[in-house]
């Protein structure tokens, strides 16, 4: 058979039958993207395809398991930061490009036999017609990245598959699955793999009899949206309005969307694509997509260093948990739903039941939400099995201790772990505080035992910290990072020190908290700011969800870590404390928590701990001091993590506090943040606040310093 056209991400094929196929399957990787070569190429064999004779119809394919998954970020980022004429340019030039495959002269039809999504998708929809097999994923995720589809997609889904769906499509940034795209009308057919050119190619035998008019769908991709005024405003409105109250304030994209969407419905093909790529432009140049796709790139980095990290690894084929409270509750939760059978201990019975009722209590959330059916969790629950001591731990690859925050508890704890498990076996501490050198002394094999730092809620926190004690050897920390990954969670290697790398950030954090309180600062004020600056939660609900007793505890050890986290004063944590007031365990805190009508705790104010943690003096604050004098600290302990080596790149420590405690993404990070500022600017704030204390100044290393912490974005 010939080739009509042969390059190295793309090749059509020509046969008599006169049905082209134009293959994607790049040399340099197994997956196909879009990027400068490869839209080059697509632009050529369109080209070649419009001016060779006898073709009835071509269909788009690819010789990979997935279709086209997109455009190759990390190309992207470098053009991000042109000049906006040279972007719109090149939008303009690829729009043509697309344009182009939608007007050829014959029927055309994309085989999807798997993902096809961002420029991938919007390659399909230039197309006339789509095929898909059951497993094959399309959407756009373009929203998380800061941006919007730039090559189509605004245009053409809407026209396809109507102003609501493509509202939800477009600004939800979700992976829709092939059902669903049938049933949405954005293909055409679902069929099994085997049956995928068959029916590709009947759809083109069915447009060259005459019974299917492509003609006909090409004029409704090309002209404005078919929708009264009154509807289309009323349709978009709702849209627009539900998709800027779900991302919220920080996250523009997906109601910019909509409202492109919006702005080019009474306009044909040309006036609407003029519509995606300025506001495509607009975003792309913002600092929000900037970090947006920095932290996508930092997510595959530490993913990589993850894998890497676990490789060689003897699989973890099941676990023991040691200590059957909130967090070994948790960890035995998690594997169970991971398929992975543990062993829970405890000892003492109540314990036990806590833990098994706090497996329970998360499988029927689970139930009630329909992520699980009752099948499934009786399964899960039989992955469990509860024991007062050790019974059956020699049999278990690897065991978490989760016993309560003492050391002499723990050490006592893991001697008899170590001799109760196998030799071979690999003990993990989740102390949240204690040295895991330290514990790892208590052992007779300290090469095989590290840290294995989880975070509460275990099923919602992406991040595990694999400590590295003194002695921990090469093996055990590869088993930990592997059982991390096989749970399903991100393992980050760190230095042993004390809070290790989350929680020594954390805390100087709560310590800016304490020094704006003793200095009058309203703590809803604070918590406001700091949830408008993106956190989830500000840090007095935070404290509360953490427990305050906790809190103070945990800070009482870093304090002897590090003599800057010291107090030299009775802080709200203290206070609170003493007052009975532990957080929303004890249903008093900060605030007060009740049930609300639907069981979930209600957080309600509560005036009786202005009596408690109330400044003698009150003082308004502007918010941009708050934020100030909130971040500084955390900045600052960030970059001493990195010159400490706790982590080894400016990435992880990004990352950890984005996995670990939700850092806006937006913002990219601690470091990112100082980026931001400017490594300069951000010293000189600092030393402006050089009166409150150690926990503003800077190390000498960062007075030295003048390059940001990040450099480029991390290789794609
Ligand atoms: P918890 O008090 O809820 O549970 C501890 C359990 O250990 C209790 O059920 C207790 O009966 C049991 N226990 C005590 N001594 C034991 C022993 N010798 N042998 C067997 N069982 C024993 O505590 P938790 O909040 O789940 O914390 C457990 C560990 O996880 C601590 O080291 C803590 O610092 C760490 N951690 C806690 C959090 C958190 O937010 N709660 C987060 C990360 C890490």
């Amino acid at each position: 058979m010939s080739a009509l056209y042969s390059g190295e991400t793309l090749t059509v094929e020509l046969p008599p039958s006169g049905t082209a196929r134009a293959a994607f399957a790049r040399a340099d990787s197994p997956v196909n993207k879009f990027d400068r070569t490869a839209l080059e190429e697509l632009r050529e064999a369109v080209d070649a395809l419009a001016g060779a004779d006898g073709v009835k119809g071509a269909v788009f394919a690819s010789a990979r398991p997935a279709f086209v998954v997109g455009a190759d970020i990390g190309e992207f980022t470098e053009l991000f930061r042109q000049p906006p004429e040279r972007l719109l340019d090149w939008l303009a030039r690829a729009g043509e490009l697309f344009n182009a495959v939608e007007d050829l002269p014959f029927p055309t039809v994309a085989a999807l036999g798997g993902a096809a999504l961002g420029g991938g998708f919007e390659l399909a929809l230039a197309a006339d017609y789509r095929v898909a097999v059951p497993g094959a994923a399309v959407g756009f995720p373009e929203v998380k990245l800061g941006i919007i589809p730039g090559f189509g997609g605004t245009v053409r889904l809407p026209r396809l598959i109507g102003a609501d769906n493509a509202a939800e499509w477009i600004a939800g940034g979700a992976r829709m699955g092939a059902e669903r795209a049938l049933r949405d009308g954005a293909v055409d057919a679902v069929v099994e793999p085997e049956a995928l050119d068959g029916a590709a190619e009947r759809l083109l035998d069915r447009c060259a009899a005459g019974k299917l008019d492509f003609r006909r769908v090409r004029e409704r991709k090309r002209s404005p949206l078919l929708l009264p005024p009154e509807e289309r405003e009323t349709a978009f409105g709702t849209a627009l309005a539900a998709a800027a109250a779900k991302a919220g304030p920080h996250y523009p994209a997906p109601a910019a969307a909509v409202a492109v969407m919006r702005d080019a419905a009474a306009m044909d093909r040309a006036g609407a694509l003029e519509v995606e790529r300025r506001a495509f432009v607009r975003l792309a140049r913002t600092e929000t997509a900037a970090n947006l796709v920095r932290m996508f790139l930092n997510e595959r980095l530490v993913a990589r260093r993850a894998r890497e990290a676990a490789a060689g690894a003897r699989p973890v084929g099941s676990i023991a948990v040691l200590g059957a409270g909130i967090m070994g509750g948790g960890i035995a939760f998690q594997a169970a739903l991971k398929r992975l059978p543990a062993v829970m201990g405890d000892a003492a019975p109540e314990g036990l039941e806590r833990g098994m009722a706090e497996i329970r209590r998360q499988l029927e959330r689970r139930l009630a939400r329909g992520a699980l059916d009752a099948a499934g969790a009786v399964e899960a629950m039989g992955r469990v099995r509860p024991t007062l001591g050790h019974e059956g731990f020699e049999r278990t690859d690897l065991a978490v201790e989760a016993v309560v925050e003492d050391a002499q508890v723990k050490k006592r704890a893991l001697a008899e772990l170590e001799a109760r498990m196998g030799p071979e076996a690999v003990i993990a501490s989740n102390t949240s505080t204690i040295s895991i050198s330290e514990l790892g002394d208590a052992l007779r094999r300290p090469e095989r035992f590290c840290g294995m730092h989880f975070f509460n809620p275990v099923p919602a926190m992406p991040l595990v910290e694999i400590v590295r004690g003194r002695r921990s050897g090469e093996e055990a920390l590869a088993a930990a990072a592997a059982c991390a990954r096989r749970l399903g969670k991100t393992p980050i290697m760190v230095r042993d020190c004390p809070g290790f790398l989350v929680n020594r950030i954390l805390f100087p954090y709560f310590g800016a908290f304490e020094l704006l309180l003793r200095d009058g600062a309203d703590f809803r004020r604070v918590d406001e700011a700091m949830e408008r600056f993106g956190w989830p939660m500000g840090p007095a609900r935070l404290l509360d969800v953490v427990g305050i007793d906790t809190a103070a505890r945990a800070r009482q050890v870093m304090a002897e870590g590090f003599e800057r986290m010291a107090q030299p004063f009775a802080g709200a944590m203290e206070k609170l404390r003493d007052a009975g007031r532990l957080g929303q365990k004890s249903g008093r805190g900060f605030y007060r928590y009740e049930p609300g009508p639907k069981g979930r705790l209600e957080r309600l104010p509560d005036p009786e701990a202005d009596g408690i943690v109330g400044p003698a003096r009150p003082r308004a604050f502007d918010e941009a001091e708050i934020v100030e004098r909130m971040m500084t600290p955390l900045c600052l302990e960030s970059a001493r993590c990195l010159e400490d080596g706790i982590v080894e790149t400016a990435v992880e420590v990004d990352m950890g506090l984005a996995l670990g405690l939700g850092f806006p993404a937006f913002r990219g990070g601690a470091l990112r943040h100082i980026d931001g500022i400017g490594v300069a600017a951000f010293r000189e704030m600092a030393d402006r606040h050089a009166g409150l204390g150690p926990l503003y100044h800077p190390t000498e290393a960062m007075r030295a310093r003048a390059e940001p912490y990040h450099g480029r974005p991390p290789e794609a």
